[in-house]
C-alpha cells in the first residue's frame, strides 16, 4: 500500500501564500475587477452573468449563484476534481517549489521540535535583551531610545531590548536555560570563530528589535548601533524557520488596526516606532534588504492600499522607483509621501507633527503622478529637445494606465503643460502598447 504524502503546517502555509487566488483562477475563468475585489463566470455552474466573485484581501473565492465557495486549495480540488495532496502538489509545482523533503510523519515530528525550539529560544533571549534594557547596565541604552523620543509604553509594546558588551551575556544566560551551543549557533544567537575556537553573543552593545511575525512569534532579531560605527544594523541570519525576505518589522501590530485602511511602508525600524508612538500604527518596514514581491504580496493581503514614505534622500528615492512597481503588481493601490529638505518620517514626526505628517499623506502622489514629477525633474522644459524627451519618457509612463479616462486627463495636462498636442501624445501611447503586446506574444 501506498502511504499518503502529510506535508507540513510550514509548507502547506507558504504554497498556498504564494499562489494568489486572483492570478490562479485567471488561470481557468476570465475575471474582472469590479469593486474590492473580481467578478467572472462560474466555473462550476452554467450562467450568463458573473456572479462568480474572488477576494484578494481575502484569499477567497464565492459563488453567488451556486454558493460553492472556499479558498484557493478548494478552487483546484473542485475544478481539477482532485485530492487535496494532488491539489498542493499542482499548486507548489505552478510556483516551482519543490516538495517537502521528509514527508512521513517522524522526519515532520522532528522539524516542528525544532521550530518550536528555534522560537523558544529566541523569546527567552527577547525577554534577556529586554530585560538588560530595564537594569542599570541598560542606562546608557535607555538614554539613547528616550532621547529619541520613545517612551515605556512603546518599549513594551515592541518588546526593545539592549545587548550589553559582554561577549557572553545571551551565550551564558541561554546556556544557564539548558540550551546547547549548537542550538544556540543555529538560531543565529552566537557566531562561531572556528580559527580560534570560540563561540560568542552575535549582539554586542546594540540596542534589539526583535523581529515578530502576524503569529507573534519571535523570529528573530535586528541590532542597532547607538553611535556612529557600523554596520549600523545587524540582523538574525536567514534560517529553515526565517527569511528575511518574505516577513516585514511592525505588521503584527499594523494588522490589528480595525478597519486597516492602508499599511506605510518606511525604511527602517525607527521609522515604525516613531510612527506607532505618534498614532500611526499601520507602518511596516523591511528587514534590512530592498522590497520583495513575497512582501509585496504579504501587504495586499492586509491592506489594498499603500503609502511609500520612503526617505526623501537619494537612495529613499531611488528605492521608492523600485517598490512602486513591485506593489503595484502585488495589486496594490500605490501612494508616494514626499519629504521636505530630505527629511525621513522619523524628523518629519519630530520636527512637525503628526497633523503635519497626515496633511502629507493627504497631499501623496498616486503611481503615475509620482513618475511622471519625477521624469519632470529630469528634463529641461525650457528647450525643444527637453520637451519632446520629457514627452516620450512620459507617454511610456502612460501606456501603463489601464483606465483610459484617467489616460485622457494625464494627457490633457500634458498638452497644456508642453504646447504638444495631444494627437502626438495618443499616437506614441498607442505605438508603445502595440510593442509591448507584440513582446508579451513573443514570449
Ligand atoms: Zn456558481
Amino acid at each position: 500500500m501506498k502511504h499518503m504524502p502529510w506535508f507540513p503546517e510550514d509548507w502547506i502555509d507558504e504554497v498556498v501564500v504564494r499562489n494568489d487566488i486572483v492570478d490562479v483562477v485567471n488561470q481557468y475563468v476570465e475575471i474582472k475587477p469590479r469593486g474590492r475585489g473580481y467578478f467572472g463566470l462560474c466555473p462550476f455552474h452554467n450562467e450568463r452573468t458573473a456572479s462568480f466573485h474572488v477576494s484578494p484581501e481575502r484569499q477567497i473565492y464565492h459563488c453567488f449563484g451556486c454558493g460553492e465557495g472556499g479558498n484557493v486549495v478548494s478552487f483546484i480540488m473542485n475544478l481539477e476534481r482532485i485530492e487535496f495532496v494532488e491539489a498542493m502538489k499542482l499548486l507548489a509545482e505552478r510556483i516551482g517549489m519543490p516538495l517537502p523533503e521528509g514527508t512521513n510523519r517522524e522526519r515532520i515530528r522532528q522539524d516542528r521540535n525544532e521550530k518550536q525550539q528555534f522560537l523558544d529560544i529566541n523569546k527567552e533571549c527577547a525577554r534577556y535583551f529586554h530585560q538588560n534594557l530595564m537594569e542599570p547596565n541598560g542606562k546608557d541604552a535607555l538614554d539613547y531610545l528616550k532621547s529619541r523620543g520613545l517612551d515605556a509604553r512603546i518599549l513594551r509594546i515592541f518588546g526593545l531590548g539592549y545587548a550589553s558588551n559582554k561577549w557572553d551575556g545571551a551565550l551564558n544566560h541561554l546556556k544557564g536555560l539548558g540550551y546547547t551551543d549548537e542550538q544556540l549557533l543555529k538560531a543565529g544567537i552566537t557566531v562561531e570563530n572556528a580559527e580560534k575556537n570560540r563561540i560568542y553573543d552575535r549582539f554586542r552593545n546594540r540596542i534589539i528589535f526583535p523581529i515578530i511575525n502576524v503569529r507573534g512569534e519571535i523570529l528573530g532579531f535586528g541590532g542597532r548601533v547607538m553611535d556612529d560605527s557600523l554596520p549600523k544594523y545587524l540582523n538574525s541570519p536567514d534560517s529553515p524557520t526565517f527569511s528575511k525576505s518574505i516577513n516585514l518589522f511592525g505588521l503584527h501590530l499594523a494588522a490589528k488596526v480595525r478597519p486597516l485602511e492602508y499599511l506605510i511602508i518606511v525604511e527602517g525600524y525607527m521609522d515604525v516606532i516613531s510612527l506607532h508612538q505618534y498614532g500611526f500604527s499601520q507602518a511596516v518596514a523591511t528587514l534590512g534588504t530592498a522590497l520583495t514581491t513575497e512582501q509585496a504580496k504579504l501587504m495586499r493581503r492586509f491592506s489594498p492600499e499603500v503609502y511609500i514614505a520612503y526617505d526623501g534622500d537619494t537612495a529613499g528615492q531611488a528605492a521608492t522607483m523600485k517598490a512602486l512597481d513591485i506593489l503595484r503588481d502585488a495589486g496594490c493601490r500605490v501612494r508616494v509621501m514626499q519629504f521636505p529638505n530630505k527629511l525621513d518620517p522619523d524628523d518629519v514626526l519630530k520636527q512637525y507633527g503628526p497633523e503635519y505628517f497626515g496633511k502629507l499623506m493627504d497631499k501623496s502622489l498616486s503611481l503615475i503622478d509620482y513618475k511622471l514629477s519625477k521624469l519632470r525633474e529630469e528634463h529641461d522644459l525650457n528647450t525643444t529637445d527637453g520637451k519632446v524627451d520629457f514627452a516620450t519618457a512620459a507617454a511610456q509612463v502612460l501606456a501603463e494606465v489601464n483606465n483610459s479616462i484617467e489616460r485622457d486627463a494625464y494627457i490633457q495636462e500634458l498638452e497644456s503643460l508642453l504646447g504638444i498636442r495631444s494627437r502626438a501624445i495618443y499616437d506614441q501611447i498607442a505605438r508603445i502598447q502595440a510593442m509591448n503586446r507584440k513582446q508579451n506574444k513573443g514570449q
